[in-house]
């Protein structure tokens, strides 16, 4: 009888292709070890297939876990050689037992992190808590949205805790809440307060989960006074600032803010070239400055898409044995770009150029010459006629142009920009992303 992580694995088989399977799925191996029936943990033989699997079929992967077991996992894709990092540490006396499916990621460091104007300020926050724990601001609670770094900044004060002999718990808000729930029907809640009131760092993630709550708010707010009397760090995150998480307790939402409340912003496209750069680093993939460039104009703000598209972009080069060049990234991640490209309109479209480049959409369809204006029109009419299905005639209506020509000369005009100006391809192409997103929004 094979384990129940490869029976999940044979599961997935039927609900994959074929190629996807014998590339990524069948190179994994289930720790039978150290999973638990609320926590996978497979192994990958290299950095690239586990990124690919996480983004790609790590939740398929926990729903057939939930059809078999009852029990939707988290499924943890780790390395083949590296150990996974106890957030316990050994030195202590494992009396208490171990937290339940705590692990931080060994690459969510300081050095790793990226810095820019969007995160800088959570980023010394975190540093100087890293300094003088349960000292300088606790709790530190950081906020901001979806994949701009903030579990891999509280995690690299884990790390740095946890290099330094402290023990560590990294949960979120189900997890705790699971874990409370099993102590109290067990009767075994002095255990679970032992656990969670005598680690020097507790880091919860993903703190709005609380909202509505009630009873695991209370036993919430009873640790972390206990913590906080100790002198033991507490670092929380949030997508959004104390005061807006409806239904938490006010206590609560007080005791958030009475450390430091640092948010994260958006990156800008410098930051998010240099995470992208550091991304390769560290998956060792080799990518040349344009590719790079274009990758940073394709991910929307969400950091998360960037490992993703490395793999893919990997994964094919390896596959068909070619580099990855510009028009090569281009093609594979064309059908990235698709999806998020289905209903842009003209009005979108002009509506986006004019916020990015502070002008106001009634003038770009003005006759001004100012240069601002345009600059602002060629872009808008470039992107009308690559983004819609508007032909020149059309566009030539709406922009209020003589005839058709006049619309295939400005495109002219632009593409010829674009090739000998790569700043200039870079905002266009950043704007005609702005655009997709905006689509979505
Ligand atoms: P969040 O918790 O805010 O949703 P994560 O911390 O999970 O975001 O970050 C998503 C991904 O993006 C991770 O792989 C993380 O390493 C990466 N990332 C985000 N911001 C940065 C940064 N400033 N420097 C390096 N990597 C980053
Ligand atoms: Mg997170």
């Amino acid at each position: 009888m094979n384990s129940i992580g490869i029976q999940v694995l044979n599961a997935l088989r039927g609900e994959i292709n074929d190629i996807d399977y014998k590339r990524y799925i069948k190179q994994l191996t289930y720790d039978e070890v150290e999973s638990k029936s609320n926590l996978a943990i497979y192994r990958a033989p290299n950095p690239l297939i586990a990124n690919w699997v996480r983004t790609k079929f790590a939740d398929k992967i926990a729903h057939l876990f939930e059809i078999k077991t009852n029990v939707k996992p988290t499924v943890s894709i780790l390395i083949q050689s590296t150990t996974p990092v106890m957030t316990q540490n050994p030195m202590v006396p494992q009396n208490t037992e171990r937290p339940s499916g705590s692990l931080l990621n060994p690459s969510y460091t300081f050095q790793n992190f990226v810095v820019g104007d969007s995160n800088n300020f959570a980023f010394i926050a975190a540093k100087n808590v890293s300094e003088k724990p349960g000292v300088v601001y606790n709790p530190l609670f950081i906020y901001g949205g979806v994949g701009l770094g903030k579990t891999h900044l509280m995690q690299s004060v884990g790390n740095v805790m946890l290099s330094h002999g402290k023990t560590v718990i990294y949960t979120s808000v189900e997890q705790f809440l699971n874990d409370f729930t099993r102590h109290l029907s067990n009767r075994t809640m002095d255990r679970f307060k032992d656990k969670y009131r005598k680690c020097d760092l507790l880091l919860i993630d993903d703190i709005q989960f609380l909202s509505n709550k009630n009873q695991i708010q209370e036993e919430f707010f009873h640790t972390f006074d206990a913590l906080r009397n100790e002198n033991k760090q507490i670092i929380i995150t949030s997508d959004k600032p104390p005061k807006k998480i409806g239904g938490l307790e006010e206590r609560l939402k007080s005791r958030f803010e009475s450390g430091l409340v640092a948010d994260i912003q958006p990156p800008e496209l410098e930051t998010k070239i240099e995470i992208i750069k550091k991304k390769c680093e560290i998956n060792r993939v080799r990518l040349d400055r344009e590719v790079i460039n274009y990758v940073a104009t394709i991910i929307e703000n969400n950091t998360r898409e960037i490992e993703g598209i490395l793999s893919k972009l990997n994964a094919y080069s390896q596959l068909m044995g070619v580099d990855i060049t510009i028009e090569f990234a281009r093609n594979v991640l064309k059908e990235q770009l698709a999806e998020k490209r289905s209903d842009i309109t003209i009005d979108l479209i002009m509506d986006t150029v004019a916020k990015e480049l502070n002008i106001k959409p009634s003038e770009i369809r003005s006759k001004s010459r100012n240069s601002n204006i345009v600059y602002a029109r060629r872009i808008a009419i470039y992107l009308s006629r690559s983004l819609t299905p508007n032909s020149m005639p059309q566009l030539a209506q709406y922009f209020g142009m003589k005839d058709h020509t006049a619309v295939s000369h400005t495109m002219k005009k632009i593409q010829e920009l674009m090739k000998n100006d790569e700043d200039f391809r870079m905002k266009v192409e950043e704007l005609s992303n702005k655009v997709s997103i905006a689509t979505n929004e």
